[in-house]
């Protein structure tokens, strides 16, 4: 993450004060042991350079390098939606940048006293195949952005449903920067997001170094490429129908696949009980079945009497299988499967944005 040490604060620092010199150190630490940026300003650096007697030699090595880092660091600063603004004192308080628009937690100094607060960020997931995947998401927007592609986190996965108690709890007990990613279990636009979703939202404590974003789409395997799903069941025979539907869905009605759980499919209109998700799908199946019919429905009785599944599904623990491909193919190759559906790609860039401003990192420095 960026943590920037405004002049507003350099001038405030107390170089006799323990508790300030240490979480000065701790921050440049953090920086040097790759894990968060630290952007100041030439009058910091200079008030630092009088007093380097009072820092350790590591310290000041660490320091030197940040300075001469900079042009990296602010570049990765003007993409970043969300950084620290270190603060003399107070409490911390999220509030929005009246100029730039950037979501800014302030953080007083002395919270970084605890080397425990500059420690990585923790990314809170639903399980550890998805922090897996969402990094791909960050790289497609830092390259798009020009900007390094490296981020550190430590991953915790939430287990499901039990994400937002996670979340919640991690926050209580941890001081160092949270950021937690849900699906949002939407079956249909009408409908209000899951009560994960609801949850994480919910605990995400204005007082706390803590962010959260829903994603839009009902779970993560929404925002797969076909192309990726294509590559990794070429041989299933039992999987070509679904991935034609997912195929024509993608180029024709690319928003839908947000509102599909791509594991089971969308059953027909007369096995979903909610009101606004049958609605929705009625309307949906009668769309979709203008365009070659053959796809959609096998039992050949007519469409009053058809009760086929609206679309099928890719079976169970599809984020190992996507998450294997994708480490095995070249970012070349990643880069045109999410480019081929321009909708997935806008949501690779939302998502990627949000994870790279949390975990944005410098490569580990070796000092010699
Ligand atoms: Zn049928």
């Amino acid at each position: 993450m960026i943590i920037a040490i405004g002049d507003g604060v350099a001038d405030l620092i107390d170089f006799n004060n323990k508790i300030h010199i240490n979480a000065v150190s701790n921050i440049f630490i953090s920086y040097r042991e790759g894990k968060h940026y630290v952007i100041f300003s030439r009058k910091l650096l200079n008030f630092l350079n009088e007093n380097s007697d009072k820092f350790n030699s590591m310290v000041f090595a660490s320091i030197k390098r940040s300075a001469s880092d900079s042009l990296i660091a602010n570049k990765c600063f003007s993409v970043c939606n969300t950084y620290i603004s270190i603060v003399l004192d107070g409490e911390i308080e999220k509030v929005k940048h009246h100029s730039n628009g950037k979501n800014v937690v302030k953080v007083p100094l002395s919270y970084f006293d605890d080397s425990q607060a500059i420690q990585k960020s923790i990314f809170i997931t639903e399980n550890s195949y998805d922090a897996e995947f969402y990094k791909y998401t960050s790289y497609l927007f830092s390259e798009v952005n020009d900007v390094p592609v490296n981020i550190c986190f430590q991953n915790v996965p939430g287990g499901g449903d039990t994400t937002g108690d996670v979340f919640e709890s991690s926050q209580r007990n941890e001081k160092n920067p949270i950021f937690c990613m849900v699906d949002n279990d939407k079956l249909a636009p009408a409908v209000s997001i899951g009560k994960t979703a609801t949850k994480v939202m919910q605990s995400c404590n204005d007082r706390k170094l803590s962010g959260c974003k829903v994603i839009d789409a009902h779970s993560i395997e929404s925002l797969i490429p076909n192309a990726i799903y294509k590559m990794i069941f070429q041989d299933d025979v039992n999987k070509q129908k679904a991935l034609n539907q997912y195929s024509l869905i993608e180029d024709n009605w690319p928003d839908l696949k947000r509102y599909i759980k791509v594991r089971e499919g969308v059953p027909h209109p007369k096995r979903i009980g909610k009101p606004a998700v049958k609605s929705f799908w009625e309307e949906k199946r009668e769309t979709i079945f203008s365009v070659q019919k053959d796809m959609w429905c096998f039992c050949q009785e007519g469409k009053d009497l058809c009760e086929c599944q609206t679309v099928y599904g890719l079976g169970d623990s599809l984020m190992k299988k996507v998450v294997a491909k994708m480490n095995s193919m070249s970012e070349g190759e990643r880069r045109g499967a999410v480019e081929s559906c321009a909708t997935i790609k806008g949501i690779w860039m939302d998502i990627g944005a949000e994870l790279y401003a949390w975990c944005c990192a410098p490569s580990r420095i070796n000092l010699n």
